[in-house]
């Protein structure tokens, strides 16, 4: 851990916080180019897209226009109390928790790729990072979008899945693409993808979570080998358990309530990808 130093440390979580307060803000304003054709958009006055997102933030209660000393991700809300600064409502925890959670998911994908090349990194030859910066926001957007709306938007994947596809093909230390083992990802992707696209194509859409299985392609693409593969598609169906569970048990959902399960898949990909775990590691965790 010695070069990993907390300058570091702190500048990778608050590049995350940043883009965490900026994909808040995309996911909101995405959702009329998801749920509404053009013609809708037109009809119910929404304005471009482009536009929407070059506003300046503003308080949800009052109006009021934020300004730069309440527009820092975090610690404005932090020290704010929570609070509009004009009339003092509260601010949904929300933003704050994106912001928090995408802060150290950049932390945990920075750690991957720190302790895959060791010394040779820093901050400024972090190529392989950045052009990843695209993908985890991506994978953050996905997130909130399924949690909220339990749908994952084609708008957003299927770029993502484009992208994928070339950056895993790339060589950043010749700066080449290679494509010798690019088939064997995308066959292996295939393979632990194919049972949930039989199952959501069976059950015409209606199987909970399976229409999932473009992210699980997605995912999978950037896992090391099949042991790895395996234990993220299992611990995807376990935490999707250890929370739909207790939940039916309390009465708070009912089975015919869908559960998104696009979070778990991409919590299960994250603890499995930060720490480069494989399902061999899982066994003898119990072996021991
Ligand atoms: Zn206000």
């Amino acid at each position: 851990m010695e070069n990993f130093f907390w300058l570091d440390v702190f500048f990778i979580f608050f590049l995350g916080a940043i883009f965490g307060s900026f994909l808040n803000v995309l996911a909101a304003e995405l959702e009329p180019l998801v749920f509404f054709n053009r013609e809708e958009r037109i009809k119910k006055k929404i304005k471009s897209f482009w536009k929407r997102i070059n506003r300046r933030s503003r308080c949800p209660h009052c109006a009021h226009k934020l300004r730069e000393g309440e527009l820092v991700p975090i610690f404005s809300w932090l020290f704010l109390g929570g609070r509009c600064k004009k009339c003092g409502k509260k601010i949904s925890p929300g933003y704050f928790l994106v912001e928090f959670f995408s802060g150290l998911t950049f932390l945990g994908f920075a750690y991957h790729f720190y302790s895959l090349k060791g010394s040779e990194l820093n901050l400024f030859n972090w190529w392989e990072f950045y052009f990843f910066v695209p993908i985890i926001s991506s994978l953050i957007l996905i997130f909130l979008f399924d949690l909220k709306h339990k749908i994952i938007p084609d708008l957003i994947i299927l770029p993502t899945i484009i992208y994928s596809l070339f950056y895993i093909a790339f060589d950043f230390n010749s700066l080449t693409f290679d494509f010798s083992h690019w088939l064997d990802d995308i066959w292996r992707s295939i393979l632990f993808a194919l049972p949930f696209f039989a199952l959501w194509l069976v059950s015409k859409g209606r199987a909970m979570g399976f229409a999932d299985w473009k992210l699980i392609f997605l995912l999978s693409l950037f896992l090391d080998g099949t042991m790895e593969n395996l234990l993220f598609v299992f611990g995807a169906f376990w935490l999707g358990a250890f929370y739909a569970i207790p939940a039916l048990i309390f009465g708070r959902s009912k089975l015919k309530t869908e559960v998104p399960f696009g979070p778990f898949i991409i919590l299960s990909f994250f603890i499995v990808y930060f720490f480069h775990l494989s399902y061999g590691d899982f066994i003898n965790i119990f072996m021991v």
